[in-house]
Order: C-alpha cells, then structure tokens, then sequence
C-alpha cells in the first residue's frame, strides 16, 4: 500500500503485468498496421510512459506526434476539453492512432476524434492501456485496449494524483 497526498492506494497491476500487455496491445498494432506508414498521436501527460513502452515496440513506420489535452480535475472529468498543446502535424488522408493511458467516460478521446474527423484523417484507432467500461459514455468502445477495469481512481506509470505518483512503475488503484 502507497499514501499520495491524502489517500492510500494498493496495488493493482504490477510491472510485469503491465509490461507483458504493452507487448500483447504493440503485436497487435504491427499486425494491423504491417506496411503501414502511421501517424501516432500521443495525448500527453497521462500516456507518456505507455506510450514510450509501446513505440519502442512498433515495426512499422511511423510519425509521432503530441497533444495535451485537459479534461480531468482530481476525482471528476468536467465535459469539457481544453487544448493546452496542439496538433501540430497535417493529418489529412493518414491512418492515425491516438494513444491514450485510460478511456473514462470518453469525452476527451471523443472530442480528439472529433477534431481529428473534421480534418480529414484517413482512418484513426484509439489504443489505450486501460478503459473503463462502467465509465464510458460514447459510442465507440477503443479498438486496442489493455486493461478493462471497474470504476476506480487509479495512479502510477504515468497517471497522477494531483501530479503526484507518475513515476511508479505499477498501477495503484485506490483503496475502498
Ligand atoms: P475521460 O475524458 O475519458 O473521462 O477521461 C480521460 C482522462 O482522464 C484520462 O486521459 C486521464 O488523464 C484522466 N483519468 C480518468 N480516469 C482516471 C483515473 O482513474 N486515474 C487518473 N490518474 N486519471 C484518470
């Protein structure tokens, strides 16, 4: 069990779980995507580590790209997302895959698609490392995902509490 701040949370999914998933989700991803010159947006600050792990696994070829979108205050997503740092890549007739660290209720990945549609993408799938499918409002469930789980706050490799606990290399969910 960790303290941050003024809560505790115990562990979750440990580094080789984590690790192991990483490698299932990028197998998938160079099936799919073999001969393929990708376009992958990272959506930053969450997914940076998953996003470092996963890259480093990809075999085709491929552009990277970042987006720093806010949707989230502490414990609960406001509905609306604000673009802190844009896209900054012409996305017109790409295939695009948006990495993300977790789907909650979907308005932030939503409304990155959105935009994405808009300028005229050539095709785009959402990978993220956890969803939350009792969370989720919107209609298209992510194509790639590494870990369905329950309605929890979760921290650690990469997800913060208040900025705190991104460094860890495991995911801690909080205790009841
Ligand atoms: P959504 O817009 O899907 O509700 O929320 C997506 C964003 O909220 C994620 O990219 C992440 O930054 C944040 N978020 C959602 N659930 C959690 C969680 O359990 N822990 C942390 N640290 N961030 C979360």
């Amino acid at each position: 069990m960790i303290q941050i701040n003024d809560k505790q949370f115990e562990l979750f999914l440990t580094k080789e779980q984590i690790q192991d998933k990483v490698s299932k989700v990028a197998a998938r991803l160079n099936d799919d995507y073999a001969d393929k010159s990708v376009l992958v947006i990272v959506i930053l600050n969450g997914s940076f580590m998953f996003a470092s792990d996963l890259i480093k696994q990809l075999k085709f070829d491929n552009e990277v790209s970042f987006v720093k979108l806010q949707s989230y205050n502490d414990f609960s997503s406001l509905g609306n997302v604000l673009e802190l740092i844009g896209l900054n890549t012409d996305v017109e007739g790409k295939d695009v895959v948006v990495i993300d660290d977790i789907v909650d209720t979907g308005i932030t990945i939503n409304s990155m698609l959105h935009k994405l549609h808009k300028k005229n993408v050539g095709s785009v799938n959402v990978c993220s490392l956890l969803f939350k499918p009792d969370a989720f409002k919107g209609d298209e469930v992510p194509k790639y995902v590494g870990f369905s789980i329950p309605n929890k706050f979760v921290v650690g490799y990469g997800m913060d509490y208040n900025q705190k606990g991104r460094s860890l290399t495991e995911i801690y969910k909080l205790k009841d």
